[in-house]
């Protein structure tokens, strides 16, 4: 058997919070992946511009994942400049793990429901696997009814019910993983910021101290 699967975990991470880690901790045991990393997005090509920039969210991130001998940081799509696809991303990871290591990309559930719309999304299930987790407020069994026909397709043909078969192929498998239900959004951190208001508990206190230091989320956007 090859090596155990590494996961990725893209985002714009504006922060990063408890509903990331916790994700990637989760995902990682029932998966058993070797590793995980943590990949924030540059210029994100499906949303809005993020609010801070990214050196500061690569340093959120980092602080984030101090300690955690699984978790890492990659840098990668800041420092690519110009839009950040998942599939160049993907594509070069590809090229560093070698043909046979299986890799697993993780997304939420509203991640994965946008999926059909991300920039050669059919062909990112040739580069990896695709770990779903639940995320409330996308229930899964209201999927089918918010998946367009061309995803649904795929997730029909590629869904794997047992999880641990992500460690017998490099890529192509959809698994979906029940996960703890945390309501967190960097959306609803960014809000409580702005409005002078805590968002202590939501996110690991060392990135609270550095919104708080470097003055991030408070200002007009
Ligand atoms: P925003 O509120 O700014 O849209 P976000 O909280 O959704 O941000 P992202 O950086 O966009 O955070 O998320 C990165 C990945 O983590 C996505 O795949 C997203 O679905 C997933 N994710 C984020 N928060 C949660 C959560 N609470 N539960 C499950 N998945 C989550």
């Amino acid at each position: 058997m090859a090596a155990a699967p590494v996961g990725i975990l893209g985002g714009t991470f504006d922060p990063i919070h408890f509903g990331h880690l916790r994700l990637a901790q989760e995902l990682a045991q029932t998966l058993r992946l070797a590793a995980v990393r943590f990949v924030p997005s540059g210029t994100p090509p499906h949303r809005a511009t993020p609010h801070a920039c990214a050196a500061h969210r690569a340093a959120m991130a980092r602080l984030a994942v101090a300690g955690n001998s699984l978790f890492t940081v990659d840098e990668r799509e800041l420092a690519r400049g110009g839009p950040a696809y998942t599939f160049d991303t993907l594509t070069e990871v590809r090229a560093e793990a070698g043909p046979a290591a299986p890799l697993v990309l993780m997304l939420g559930a509203d991640a994965f429901l946008d999926f059909a719309a991300w920039h050669r999304w059919r062909e990112i299930f040739g580069l990896a696997h695709i770990a779903v987790a639940h995320r409330p407020g996308f229930p899964v069994e209201r999927w089918g009814e918010s998946m367009p026909q061309p995803l649904a397709r795929e997730y029909g043909a590629r869904l794997m019910h047992q999880p641990l078969a992500v460690h017998l192929a490099p890529a192509g498998g959809i698994v979906v993983i029940p996960f703890t239900a945390l309501g967190i959004s960097a959306t609803a951190i960014r809000e409580l910021v702005r409005a002078g208001a805590s968002p202590r508990y939501l996110l690991p206190d060392p990135v609270l101290d550095y919104i708080r230091e470097a003055s991030l989320y408070s200002g007009g956007r």
